[in-house]
């Protein structure tokens, strides 16, 4: 149970069986894994997946968009480089989302990571006096 949860995120299938497939669309979660019934609601990567993809993205292509304005070439040659730089890019972008979205959402039901709730043990966290919740 729960093993391997970035390989089976790699597959984009259930942390816990590794049968269910994750997604209902692109990037939209099933409610539930429709092969074990494990609750899907209970984690949410919000933008941590593009937040990685994004800094993975730009990592490996910054590069080229200093050499490429260096290059001697003609406009024409210079334009259908960065058109096929472009498309790489966001190809690769949207081609990682899906799997770094699923590694992190399996690792976070792995993990049972959940928003961090304040529980007060003394007089830290108190409220204001006057202050009415
Ligand atoms: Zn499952």
């Amino acid at each position: 149970m729960f093993e391997q949860p970035i390989k089976r995120g790699l597959k984009q299938r259930c942390a816990r069986c590794g049968q269910g497939s994750l997604f209902r669309s692109y990037l939209k979660f099933r409610d539930e894994c429709p092969s074990c019934g494990q609750d899907f609601s209970v984690a949410d990567t919000a933008d941590g997946p593009a937040f990685f993809v994004g800094f993975l993205v730009m990592i490996l292509f910054a590069p080229f968009y200093f050499i490429l304005p260096m290059v001697s070439a003609p406009l024409v040659l210079k334009i259908v480089l960065w058109i096929i730089l472009l498309s790489t890019m966001f190809g690769l972008a949207l081609l990682l989302l899906p799997l770094f979205k699923a590694v992190l959402f399996n690792l976070q039901i792995r993990n049972r990571a959940e928003e961090a709730k304040w529980e007060s043990t003394g007089s830290h966290g108190k409220p204001p006096r006057g202050w009415n919740q």
